[in-house]
Order: structure tokens, then sequence, then C-alpha cells
């Protein structure tokens, strides 16, 4: 076997493409489907109230709220804490632009904040510097899959009146000792997309202890109207009224049967989520320049991916030239995030600078996600760790160039 690089006209390690992320479907799910298919309600039907109790019990909060994305979750979250024009929302500069859109939709204003270099996590001295008397809340980001350190972010904002919410989309199944992502902040955002720990195609919840919260929510994923459709049938009346203006951010029952059978599996899958780290984690220990993130104490990590960083001062090519030779191996690498305010909208139309926040734009030159999800094999882990070894070899500052033996 020719150990010249894919990307120089050699062999790849693998032909066909490992993708960073895949959905779980297996024949209980698509029997799921199927009976509520068959069913007398496709939408606004029981499976609904039956996936946000089990989705409920799994995190060990007292509600959650379902609705059809992780994006619709956040935007819940803002509108259910009425943010609105003139107030301000500290999000972190990484994570996906949704977080931050959430706070756009209801007018407010977002201000990013750095993150800790080795957890891409935000932590109360990253927002500290950013409250301001119109701050109302902060959303933390749970970035990968790891908690943030949410102690210190309730002892920070409590006694100053800012809420503390969760993006928990790549979290569910993570924990902070025994206590549960889900349970750790006032609201919760997660994402069912097909990436994510499970899946109902598209998808999200909220999960909160407030049952007025919860029941805001509701409203509002159903156009602003005071009750269901279902709760009106019972009262035997016609008669609804629009009292705020919501949205349709319904969750279909087809898919709420989907996300029932998932959440049976989404602990195993988590667990297999974390062997897979403990042997990259293993394998990139004896191969410098490549570091995984570092891990809280105490934390259970949920896995949606596996990150590690890339050292400038290792390699003789630059992070794109890494994600380029690495796709031609067959490994389906990819970035998360660039610092949300980098992108165009958030330069060209709200005049956001680079040099915002230095830790994370710098992080961001470094980093690559890994092929991460359950059914991954141990022949596919080899491979990206095989794939990894080639490529760094080959461009570590010292090696021969352009030569193959
Ligand atoms: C996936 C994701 C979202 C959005 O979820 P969708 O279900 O795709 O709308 C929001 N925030 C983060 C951090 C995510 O990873």
């Amino acid at each position: 076997m020719s150990s010249a690089l894919a990307i120089d006209g050699g062999d790849p390690v693998r032909r066909e493409l490992l993708p960073y992320g895949r959905q779980t479907i297996e024949i209980d799910d698509v029997d799921a489907v199927t009976e509520a298919l068959q069913s007398a309600f496709l939408t606004t039907g029981p499976r609904v109230r039956e996936f946000e109790e089990a989705f409920a019990a799994v995190v060990g909060a007292e509600h959650a709220v379902a609705v059809n994305s992780g994006t619709a979750a956040l935007h819940a979250i803002m509108a259910t804490l009425d943010i609105g024009p003139g107030d301000e929302v500290i999000v972190p500069a990484i994570t996906f632009a949704a977080t931050s859109n959430a706070v756009l939709y209801q007018r407010g204003t977002p201000v990013f904040c750095d993150v800790d270099s080795r957890t891409l996590l935000v932590g109360a001295a990253d927002i500290e510097p950013h409250i301001t008397p119109r701050t109302r809340a902060v959303i933390a980001v749970d970035y990968a899959g790891q908690p943030c350190a949410y102690d210190d972010l309730h002892a920070l904002c409590q006694s100053r009146g800012i809420t503390v919410l969760s993006d928990a989309c790549h979290a569910l199944g993570a924990l902070e000792g025994t206590r549960s992502v889900g349970t750790l902040a006032e609201m919760s955002a997660f994402s069912l997309h097909p990436v994510k720990s499970m899946t109902t195609g598209e998808g999200g919840v909220i999960s909160t202890n407030d049952a007025k919260l919860a029941a805001r929510m509701r409203r509002f994923r159903n156009h602003g109207l005071d009750s269901d459709h279902r709760e009106r049938s019972r009262r035997d009346s016609w008669m609804y009224e629009m009292v705020e203006l919501g949205f349709n951010y319904r969750l279909t029952d087809v898919a709420c049967a989907l996300g029932i059978s998932q959440l049976k599996r989404v602990g195993e899958w988590v667990s297999r989520r974390n062997a897979i780290a403990k042997d990259y984690d293993r394998a990139f220990a004896a191969m410098p320049g490549v570091t995984p993130l570092d891990l809280r104490p105490g934390v259970r990590h949920a896995y949606h991916l596996y990150v590690v960083r890339f050292d400038p001062a290792a390699f003789k090519v630059d992070r794109a030239q890494l994600f380029k030779a690495l796709r031609a191996e067959g490994i389906g690498v990819n970035v998360h995030y660039i610092p949300v305010y980098l992108h165009p909208y958030y330069r060209d139309t709200l005049g956001f600078k680079a040099g915002r926040c230095p830790k994370a734009e710098g992080a961001y030159e470094q980093i690559l996600s890994l092929p991460m999800f359950p059914t991954m094999q141990d022949h596919d882990v080899r491979d990206v760790v095989a794939a990894i070894r080639k490529v760094t070899d080959a461009y570590r500052v010292g090696a021969q160039a352009g030569r193959s033996s």
C-alpha cells in the first residue's frame, strides 16, 4: 500500500466517505411510525403528550414541550421570556447560528462572548464583562455535548436578575454529576435533527420545571391560541382565542411516534459515543500536535461531536489543508463552528467585526470534528485514526516534503 496522501494521488484510507454524523433507525422505529400513520391523528393527537412525558422523564425535568426544530425551541424560549427590542442576550461566539438568530427573531440584541480555548464552553468569566443593565438572559451552549459549568453561571446571574438558559441541542444524555442536562437552566432547548443524540427527522424540545413557562410555550407553538383542538372538543366548544402572536411550531404525531421509539435507546447510543471517544482519546494521546478538547471533571459527555485541535506550530499546513487531505482520505471531517458574528449577515447587515472574541477565533482556526455516531464500527474508528496519523505524519514540521517511499 502506498503511503502517498490521497490528495496527492495516493490510495485513500477509505473509498466511501465516512460521514461525521448519522442517525440510527431500527425496525421498532419503522413500526412505530407505521402505526402512527394508520392512526386517527397525524398531528395534535395523543402521541405528542406521550412523547413530551417520556422526554421529560428521560431528562428528569417536570415538563417538556415538543416543537418542530431546535431553532423553534430556542425561539419559543426567547418569546416566553418576552425578549424584545433593547433587550440583550449573551451568547457564545462558537455555536450554530440558530442560537443567536433566535434572539434576532424577537428583535433583541445578541451579545457575543468568548469561550474557553480548551473546552469551547462559555464560562462566567467570559460573560461578566458583557453584562449591562439591558442584559436579560444568557444562552449557554453545551458545545459538543459537554455541559457548561451552570453553577458558576447561576452564581453570576441570579443576583443580577439575568436568566440562565441552555442551548442543549448537542447534549441530550449529558450529566453534571448526577444532574441531567435539561434541568440545569430555567429552560433548555434540544434538537432532534438526524445528527443529534436522537431524531424525529426535524424536531425540537424545551424542558423546564416551570409549569407556567411550559403552558406559554405550548400556546406559542400553536399560533398563540389559548387552547388546542382537543381541549376545545372536550369542552364541546367552538370558542378559541388568539392571545399573542404565535407560530405553527407543532411537532406531528408521526414524528412523536418516532421520538417515543428513539428515546428508549438514546442512553445506549450515548454510551457507544463515549466508548468511541475513549478509543479516539487513547490514539491521540500518542500523536503530538493533535489534542482533543478538555473534559470538565465530573461530567458525562454526550459526544454529539468529537473535536480535536491541531497545533499550528506542529504542522506545515493550516487547518483548511488538513480538512481537504482528510476528506480525500474518505474521512468526513467537519468544522463546528465559524464564530457566528463572522457570517456575512452578522458582519455586513449587523456590523459585527472580526477580532471581537480572540479565543473563539483562534480555536476556530485549529478545530476539526471527527466522525462520531453510535453505529460506527471499531474498524471505522481505526480508519479515522489511521487517516489522521497518515496526514499529520506527512505534514508534520520536520517531515520529508513531497515524497513517498
Ligand atoms: C442543531 C442545533 C440547533 C438547531 O437545531 P435544529 O433542530 O437544526 O433547528 C441549535 N443550536 C445548536 C447548538 C445546534 O447544534
